[in-house]
């Protein structure tokens, strides 16, 4: 009985020592540290891939983040993304975007996921500066013009066909506010009709109004001075529609829209009757 004790505490004892041993202080401090982001693993990985200049930033980036799995994915992403390449010579996009070739002038098929501000180099906002847009639009236009190609290849025609008419497109686009602002509800997911049919009776009586004085003002005088009114209205409402969408309001931006579309409508009106 004794000896079968001894046996048992001694092998309890071993028992205790192994583990003891088999889980000492340092592995456990070491564990927590393992789970930490950049583990060795990964910590090679991306030592390997940071001496690939383009990747670095991304990499220090994410790292940051602490996200090991979504590091990778988005390192090896942004080195696909960037490589644009001219279809004609071969050369690097040197600025975005891409229309036109810097080295050969060979103009670049259409990239639709280019938006129209990204065309003018603005940030999409309804807030722009519409000064610069014409001389923009003109240098476009000495680098895109269909005229500049007929000497080229079909390919090159129907590129410069399309990437012309597309930047005339956003000029007109961008210039006029309610076709701007339209264009911003489009991008943002949100088209409005602006043939929709106006059911507010505020707005009803309003259009009633405006209509009769338009027809009953006999001298230029008086349409002016409507013209002036109307023109202070879709100012206020312009305002109320770049308030509505800075808040992601889109409800109330196609109200504006659905305004400033009519006072547009009236302000046509008034030109035509001067
Ligand atoms: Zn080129």
């Amino acid at each position: 009985m004794s000896s079968n004790r001894k046996l048992l505490i001694s092998a309890l004892r071993s028992l205790n020592r192994r583990n003891s041993l088999s889980i000492p202080p340092p592995s456990l401090e070491f564990q927590p540290k393992t789970q930490i982001p950049c583990d060795f693993p990964d910590s090679s990985s991306h030592s390997s891939e940071e001496t690939r200049v383009s990747r670095a930033f991304h990499c220090v980036y994410d790292r940051s983040l602490g996200s090991r799995t979504s590091s990778r994915g988005f390192c090896s992403e942004s080195t696909e993304r960037s490589v644009e390449r001219c279809w004609n010579c071969s050369a690097a996009a040197e600025s975005t975007p891409f229309l036109s070739c810097g080295a050969c002038r060979s103009v670049q098929s259409v990239d639709r996921s280019v938006d129209y501000f990204q065309i003018f180099g603005l940030e999409k906002t309804y807030d722009i500066q519409t000064e610069n847009l014409e001389s923009k639009y003109k240098d476009w236009q000495k680098k895109l013009h269909p005229d500049l190609v007929h000497s080229k290849s079909e390919k090159e025609k129907a590129y410069a066909a399309e990437q012309s008419a597309r930047v005339i497109d956003a000029y007109r686009t961008l210039r006029k506010p309610l076709l701007r602002a339209m264009y911003l509800m489009q991008l943002e997911g949100e088209p409005v009709d602006e043939e929709q049919t106006v059911s507010d009776p505020e707005l009803l009586a309003e259009i009633m109004e405006v209509r009769e004085a338009v027809e009953e003002a006999y001298d230029s005088q008086a349409l002016k001075q409507i013209q002036m009114q109307v023109q202070r209205k879709l100012e206020n409402w312009s305002n109320s529609f770049g308030t509505a969408l800075k808040k992601r309001e889109f409800e109330s931006a196609a109200t504006s829209i659905q305004r400033m579309t009519y006072y547009e409508r009236v302000l046509e009106e008034i030109v035509k009757k001067l």
